[in-house]
Formats: structure tokens, C-alpha cells, sequence
């Protein structure tokens, strides 16, 4: 069965809208997201405008920021800590990549934690693999994926766990594989997967026989950046195969890591690239404004 990644992001949105509104009644104000691009890289610019649209869509205020590739970090800096001072500002995002002479942990440092709706931020990061979650007897939904750690989850790996809910199936004592271990995606899936009660192995560049480690999988997390690396040899019949992987292929067309039309009849859930972890992840974002809002509203009242 294809886990269509748009159908629930679409659900999730219409539910932040009322969210969102009923936060408008009770204090006056709604959250306010502010995106930051740096240069003119076609692919950031196409991710900012879905962010932005996403926001509009469930009645958050966003604001572009759109900054000259030229700009010096310490320019970037100074941008940043302006908006991390403004009491109106709950969120701030800096698209990535940044160009080569900014010190992109530097920049992702900057930003206060509290406002770090990507969930990179060291402190965010750290929360998320020191602490248990606040929450024990959380029951996971695709609108509640994820227990409350008390920080900032990041987007991908969290709008993940809504699409594994979305599947009703049991996540506890699984078998779970994360292919990629990057700090943005890959660790903290495992991370958030061993918190659900699955054992979890990562594999990555230096994995020895790939396909076999694959095939152990109850649930498969492909996040590699490589077009059709896990193929049919590498799903175990009836796992959960989600595909992270955003590959642009010679002609233009998208693919994913999972080479889906081999794979789909051997999962019993598949996601699909496009439609699948990608609006997730913008969903999770507009999820994560509306989080920092609420803590932060919570401190002043
Ligand atoms: P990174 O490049 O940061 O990490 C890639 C990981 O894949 C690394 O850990 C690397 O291993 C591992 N890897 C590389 N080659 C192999 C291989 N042959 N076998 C096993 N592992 C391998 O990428 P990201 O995590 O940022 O992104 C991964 C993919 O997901 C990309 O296509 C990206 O575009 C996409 N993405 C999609 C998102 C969405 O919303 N859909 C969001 C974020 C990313 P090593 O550590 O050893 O180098």
C-alpha cells in the first residue's frame, strides 16, 4: 500500500489552520515565521516559496527575508540576533545550503532555540538524544507523532513517525534500519525510532553488504541522496519502506532512494518520491512554528 505523504500533510495542515485560529482568539495573535534565503540557489528558492505558501495556508504569518549571497556571516549574524530580540518573531528559519564563505553551524547557532523551527539548533539536537520524553504514556496519531521532549524535533524524521502512524502498525520491538546518518535526518529518525521501542541499527557509506542489513528491516528508513540505492534485494516481504532521498536525475524527473516500482509489491508500505516524506516535512515545520509559539506564549502568561 503507497503511504500518500500528500493526503496526510493535507489533513495536518487543515487541522494547524484551526489550530492556529483558535490561538488568534485566545491571544490576540497568531505565530509568525520568518524564512531567510541567502543568494539565489533555484532549488532553496522553490523550498522557501512551499514554505511559505504552507504558512499561508494554515493561517501562520510568515515573512521572507530574501538576503544578498554577498552578505558576511557576521552581516547574518547580526540579522538573526535582531529577530531573535523581536518578541514577535516564533520561529526563524535560514534555508540551507548557505554559500561557501558562511560557517553554516555558525549560522544554525545563532539562532535561538527557542525560535529554531528546524529542530538543528545544538541544544534542540542534544535535548532530543539526552532526555526521555516528557510524556510516557503517549499515544501516537499523525496528528501527535511524537511524544513532547520538551525542544524542538526536526521536521523530516518527525513528519516520518506521523507517516509510520498512519499505517496503524505496532512500532514497539520492531526492527528498524536508517540508511544515513546525517544530523539532520538519519540521527535523530533512529533516535526517535529507539524511543518508540524499535532496535535500531544505521547504516551508512561504510556498511558492509548493504542488501543484507536492509533485509533485516521491519521498517526501513532510506535518507541517502542516491537514486534507486535500495532495491528489491534489500526489502525483507511486508516491511515499511519510506523513502527520504530527493535525487533531480538527468532528465529532470525526481527520484527517490528506493527504486519504487521494483520494491512496492514487496513492502507492505511503501512512501513515493515525490508525494511522500517531502510535504511531511514542510508540514512539521509549520508544526513546530506553532509549537514554539505555544511555549513561548506560555512563558508570558
Ligand atoms: P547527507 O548527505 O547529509 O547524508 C547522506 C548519508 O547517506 C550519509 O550518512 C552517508 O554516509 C550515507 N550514504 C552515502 N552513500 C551511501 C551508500 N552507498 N550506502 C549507505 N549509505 C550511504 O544527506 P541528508 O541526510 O541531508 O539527505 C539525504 C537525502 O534525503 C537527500 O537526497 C536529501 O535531498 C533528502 N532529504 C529529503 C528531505 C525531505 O523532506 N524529503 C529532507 C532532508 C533531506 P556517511 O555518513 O558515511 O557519509
Amino acid at each position: 500500500m503507497i503511504i500518500s505523504g500528500k493526503d496526510i500533510a493535507a489533513q495536518l495542515r487543515s487541522d494547524m489552520q484551526q489550530q492556529v485560529d483558535a490561538m488568534f482568539a485566545e491571544y490576540g495573535r497568531t505565530p509568525n515565521l520568518v524564512v531567510i534565503q541567502v543568494g539565489d540557489d533555484p532549488a532553496s528558492s522553490i523550498y522557501v516559496r512551499n514554505k511559505m505558501r504552507a504558512a499561508e495556508f494554515c493561517h501562520i504569518r510568515s515573512q521572507y527575508l530574501h538576503l544578498s549571497g554577498e552578505i558576511t556571516e557576521k552581516e547574518l549574524c547580526a540579522q538573526i540576533e535582531q529577530l531573535n530580540n523581536d518578541d514577535d518573531v516564533d520561529g526563524i528559519l535560514v534555508q540551507l545550503p548557505l554559500p561557501a564563505h558562511i560557517d553554516e553551524e555558525r549560522i544554525i547557532c545563532a539562532i535561538h532555540a527557542e525560535k529554531d523551527v528546524d529542530g538543528f539548533h545544538p541544544d534542540n539536537a542534544a535535548s532530543l538524544w539526552l532526555h526521555q520524553p516528557l510524556q510516557t504514556n503517549h499515544i501516537a496519531s499523525i496528528y501527535n507523532p511524537v511524544p513532547d521532549y520538551g525542544c524542538t524535533i526536526a521536521c523530516t524524521p518527525k513528519g516520518i513517525l506521523s507517516l509510520l502512524a498512519s499505517t496503524g502498525v505496532e512500532l514497539d520491538g520492531k526492527r528498524a534500519v536508517v540508511v544515513g546518518r546525517s544530523p539532520i535526518v538519519g540521527k535523530p529518525m533512529a533516535k526517535l525510532l529507539m524511543d518508540r521501542q524499535c532496535t535500531v541499527t544505521i547504516a551508512h557509506s561504510h556498511t558492509r553488504d548493504l542488501p543484507a542489513v536492509c533485509r533485516e528491516a521491519d521498517i526501513l528508513i532510506a535518507a541517502v541522496g542516491k537514486p534507486k540505492l535500495i532495491t528489491a534485494d534489500c526489502i525483507k516481504p511486508g516491511a515499511i519502506v519510506i523513502d527520504v532521498g530527493i535525487n533531480r536525475l538527468a532528465d529532470g524527473s525526481l527520484s527517490g532512494d528506493v527504486d519504487f516500482e521494483a520494491c512496492k509489491d514487496i513492502a507492505s508500505f511503501i512512501s513515493p518520491v515525490p508525494g511522500g516524506v517531502g510535504p511531511m516535512t514542510v508540514t512539521m515545520l509549520m508544526q513546530n512554528t506553532i509549537d514554539c509559539y505555544k511555549r513561548r506564549q506560555m512563558k508570558v502568561n
